[in-house]
Parts: C-alpha cells; structure tokens; sequence
C-alpha cells in the first residue's frame, strides 16, 4: 500500500489571504491562521498536510530576490520531508516567481507548484479553495510510489502550466494566465487529465542543487516606432548594467538605423548581455528571417526564441548571478535549462 503524501503549503501573501483593511477598503496580506480556518475542505484531502507562512506576508507586488531566496530557502529545507511543495503566491508576480524558482532548483525531483487567486478565500464567490483544493490534490499526485510531476509549475483556474512557460494576462477573469509557447500539463475536469508525455522527462536521480545568487544590475527595454535614441542611450549606457531583455517586434525584429545597431555593437563590446525577445504574445525570435533582424544576429544578440520575458529576465539574472563565462553565455542561454523555451 502507498503511503499518503506529504505536502508542505508554503504561504508567501497575495490576494488568496488578504482581507479588506476596514480604514481604507483596500486589500491587505493576512494571517495565515485564519487562512486556514476557512477551508475545512483540505482536511478531506487524501494526503498530510504541513503548512508554513512568511512571518510577514506580502502583496506579490513586493516580491524581489530575497523573498525567492526564503521560498528556496523552506524548500531546501524542508526536501526529504515532504513529497511536493504548494506555494500560495500573490498573482501579480507569479509567473517571475515561477521562473526564478525554476532556476534555483536545478535537479528537481519533486512538484513545486505556484497558485493563488483573484478573490480572497474569504469571498463567497472564491476562486482561491478549487486552485488551492486542486493544486495539493496535483502535488500528492505519484507514479510507481515516486511523485508524478518533478518540476516547477503553475495552477490556476483548471490549468496546470509549466510555471517558466506562463504569463498573467487578465487582472479581472479568474482564468489570469496563460502558457502562450507551451501546452498545458494537466487539466482539471471531472477527471485531472494529464499529458505525461509534456512533463520535464525523469533524469538520472541527480542531488538537488540550489542556486541563490541573482545579479539586479540589468533592465527590461521594450522599443516602440519613434523610440529615442537620447533614452536608449542613457539605458545602454549605466555604467553597471550587465544584461537587458530587449523587447523586439514580430519574430526578433528591430530598427535598422544606424546609432540604434551602434548602441547595441558597443553594449555587447563593453559586455552587456542582450537578449532578444519578442513583444508578440505568441511565437519565436528568429533573428535572420527578416532583415531588420540580421545585424542583430550578426552582432551577438542572444535569442530569446518563444521564453517569456519573466522566464527571460530572471534567467538572465541567474546566469549573471552565477557568473556564467562571457564566452559561452550566449550558448547556455540559448540552450533550455529547465523547459524554458523550445
Ligand atoms: N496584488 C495581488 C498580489 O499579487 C494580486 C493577487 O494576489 O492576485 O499579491
């Protein structure tokens, strides 16, 4: 006989425990306690459930890489002990989280899933109990005695994405994210349908290794027709920038003028990483397909192919973080890591 699962509900704030603050009406992070309280339901779960909270639970909107570093940090210690890993995250922010912890657990064996919800567990019309219900029933999930699913992913309104893979595009439906370059893992219906065969694939039993370092000397630019080159340039040129995620048109593509390949050529001299992404929701940088892409390609810009930029920007931040060798930087961005893009 299996024995139960064992999860931990790691509580980090965001609008699945806020209540209304009685002053000004606004919503604020809350007691995990009284969390807890009100979903009864989880007793009924077919797996034990332990439970820790930040000691000061934050709006999502407050999240930067320390607050990753204490997830990590609660997983790291808690891996032996448990067979997966809920994490009650704010929604704003999530999909960073998502991909930063991918990042940081390299050799993961074990479910870390993010979820949260539009409405407070609180509100009659919740949506937080069936993502919270379903996300625990999905990391108690187990295949021949070992758990089913061994990477970072994403539950939200009956969907289960790979977390590095999705993006919030809605602040008002309760279906917020969406996985534009990847297909869903498992669908909760009447029966929680998975498609195994979309899962990280098992690795030889590697320890798990934990990297903590982010560098946060780097920018997100997002170029518009009619972009300035006195405002590129005063980017490009903060003397300790090392990456940018250069958010480009269509399948990579960009300007062709002369001081804007010329600001990208010296920033790639002095050693700045630029990654190229695309602004288009769905699809690939192909840099080369067009020609307002070839001099970029020519120059070194790194592809960004279909990641997203909040896969985009914190992989950067990692590589940077763990001081990856100028001359094969490019490559290891290139390559996926962790599913991150095609
Ligand atoms: N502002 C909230 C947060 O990200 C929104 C949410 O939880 O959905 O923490």
């Amino acid at each position: 006989m299996q024995s139960k699962a064992k999860i931990l509900l790691i509580y980090t704030g965001g609008t699945i425990g806020m209540m209304k603050d009685f002053e000004t009406g606004a919503l604020k992070a809350f007691n995990f306690g009284k969390l807890l309280q009100k979903i009864p339901e989880l007793k009924q779960l077919d797996c034990d459930i332990e439970t820790v909270s930040f000691d000061k639970p934050i709006d999502s909107s407050n999240m930067n890489p320390e607050e990753w570093i204490k997830i990590t940090t609660i997983i790291e210690d808690n891996y032996v002990n448990f067979d997966g890993f809920v994490v009650l995250h704010g929604s704003d922010t999530m999909s960073y989280s998502a991909s930063a912890l991918s990042f940081m657990l390299e050799n993961l064996s074990k479910p870390v899933i993010f979820t949260g919800s539009q409405l407070p567990i609180g509100d009659l019309r919740t949506d937080a109990k069936e993502n919270l219900i379903t996300a625990i029933q999905i990391a108690s999930l187990q295949m021949d005695g070992k758990p089913a699913i061994r990477e970072v992913c994403l539950y939200f309104e009956y969907k289960l994405y790979r977390g590095n893979r999705t993006t919030k595009i809605n602040s008002e439906n309760f279906n917020a994210f969406i996985s534009p370059n990847y297909p869903t893992l498992i669908e909760s219906g009447v029966h929680l349908k998975s498609f195994s065969e979309l899962f990280l694939p098992k690795t030889r039993a590697k320890k798990l290794r934990i990297h903590k370092k982010f560098e946060n000397n780097v920018a997100i630019v997002k170029i518009f027709p009619g972009i300035s080159e006195a405002v590129l340039s005063a980017i490009f040129l903060i003397p300790q920038l090392k990456g940018i995620v250069l958010e480009t048109y269509g399948a990579g593509n960009g300007p062709t003028e002369e001081w804007f390949l010329t600001l990208l050529k010296g920033g790639i001299a002095r050693g700045l990483h630029i990654v190229n992404v695309t602004q288009c929701s769905i699809g690939s940088v192909t840099m080369g397909k067009y020609e307002t892409s070839t001099s970029m390609k020519e120059i070194g810009v790194i592809s960004g192919k279909d990641i997203t930029t909040e896969a985009a920007i914190t992989k950067l931040m990692y590589l940077l973080g763990e001081n990856v060798p100028a001359n094969i930087f490019k490559t290891i961005f290139e390559t996926s890591l962790r599913g991150e893009l095609s």
